[in-house]
């Protein structure tokens, strides 16, 4: 499927040329991430989870008119999670742009064993405690001990079990009725975990690791071009000529 892609951004070609092949290079790049077939090549085994489906209607001067709000997050359960919102006339049509939304707001984030009552030295809590908000509503997510599971509403339950986090006590204030604004409020909170910048003492101590524990490398097959082919040679029949940038 992705032989067909032509990749349009610079993130886009470096990553069909095989210059960069992990999710992390690639976010670290700070080259926008506009195309969610970069996700696809980079993070194949990622798995989405729809939140949330809300039927809005709104009277208009032809009739009645409803739409779907969606809300999904995506994740591979091992440092990266992304989170989509969309409006559509359709559920099935809305609800597959809002997985490609999310894929674009892919963030990696760090994970660690912070609960002074643990010590177990494996990175299946949060390092530190973090907030988010959105809306009225505030998340504030603190390390666990081992065992403890996942302390916090189904929602923001779902937004930190695709970061691949396993552990920890999740506090909600606001109008925690709205599943949105949860959703968004513990996202924001993980956003905070990749943007604290942490010292090499603290990476030890806390067991911290930046995105994924299991690294995927997208396979060199990926590249469009033939390896060990002899520079100028003319290509095999049928086999497609690189794509000129
Ligand atoms: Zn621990």
């Amino acid at each position: 499927m992705m032989a067909d892609w032509v990749p349009k951004t610079r993130l886009g070609k470096l990553v069909a040329e095989g210059k960069i092949t992990t999710m992390s290079e690639a976010l670290r790049s700070r080259l926008p991430l506009r195309e969610p077939e970069i996700v696809d090549i980079l993070l194949p085994e990622l798995a989405d989870e729809v939140l949330d489906v809300n039927m809005v209607q709104r009277m208009t001067d032809s009739g009645r008119r409803v739409r779907f709000a969606i809300t999904v997050v995506v994740g591979n359960y091992d440092g990266f999670v992304g989170l989509g919102r969309l409006k559509g006339k359709e559920v099935g049509p809305a609800i597959r742009a809002a997985i490609d939304v999310a894929k674009l707001n892919m963030i990696e984030v760090k994970r660690g064993c912070g609960s002074w009552q643990c010590g177990c030295l494996t990175p299946h809590s949060l390092p530190f405690e973090v907030s988010g908000h959105a809306g009225s509503v505030v998340v504030t997510l603190k390390p666990a001990p081992r065992g403890t599971g996942l302390a916090i509403g189904d929602i923001a339950k779902s937004v930190l079990k695709m970061a691949g986090i396993k552990d920890a006590w999740g506090f909600t204030k606001g109008h925690t009725k709205t599943t949105i604004n949860n959703s968004i409020a513990a996202f924001e909170a993980l956003r905070k975990t990749a943007q604290v910048r942490v010292t090499q003492e603290q990476r030890d101590r806390l067991q911290i690791v930046s995105g994924p524990v299991q690294v995927h490398v997208a396979g060199i097959s990926q590249a469009p071009l033939e390896e060990g082919a002899p520079e100028g040679e003319q290509p095999a029949e049928g086999a497609e000529a690189p794509k000129e940038e």
